[in-house]
């Protein structure tokens, strides 16, 4: 039991006649006991939602991508197309964390946010394989580019300006390693 103010541990506190709760760390009042053990249940729903939405997003860009390169380039595309997945979710994880200890500060935990970088190349890379298919390779990379910061600000609840950065160091990121391995 959190103080809303300054987090302090309230358990064993007394609460007032009235029914709330003196902080003795801020001094701020809590609203009584009932209530805090309402709004609870109403976070851990809340939390049990924002889990929600990144497997949604996921299952369905997996599914997506999944089809349009079966249907392309059969198992062989397949393998592929996870194998990049599985890779770059796991650079582009390794980069968030690394910005958000930089600058960006950690909004989520960290399990949640691998769950959200999961999501963000699961849809951002069936929108690809799905553009790339039909339109030249820059109309992909832009869109992309543009569904990539929209899902990152707002799963992970973070500026936009941030998002672009982070956005910005994936794309130079997977854009240097390929054009390196293709000039190899
Ligand atoms: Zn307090």
């Amino acid at each position: 039991m959190p103080c809303r103010h300054c987090e302090y541990d309230l358990r064993g506190v007394p609460a007032t006649p009235t029914g709330l709760v003196l902080c003795p760390e801020c001094g701020n009042t809590n609203p009584p006991y009932v209530n805090r053990e309402r709004d609870e249940a109403t976070s851990r729903e809340a939390a049990k939602q924002a889990l929600m939405k990144p497997l949604v997003i996921a299952a369905s860009g997996i599914l997506l991508g999944g089809t349009v390169l079966a249907a392309t380039g059969g198992v062989q595309y397949l393998i592929g197309g996870a194998i990049i997945y599985a890779v770059t979710v796991v650079v582009s994880y390794t980069v968030l964390c690394l910005c958000c200890l930089a600058w960006v500060g950690f909004s989520s935990p960290v399990g949640t946010m691998a769950l959200h970088v999961a999501a963000i190349h699961a849809a951002t890379g069936s929108l690809f394989i799905l553009v790339n298919a039909i339109s030249p390779f820059i109309a992909g990379l832009a869109l992309t580019g543009a569904l990539y910061v929209y899902l990152l600000s707002d799963l992970t609840e973070m500026d936009s300006g941030d998002a672009i950065i982070i956005m910005v160091l994936n794309m130079v990121l997977y854009l240097g390693t390929g054009m390196v391995i293709a000039a190899l």
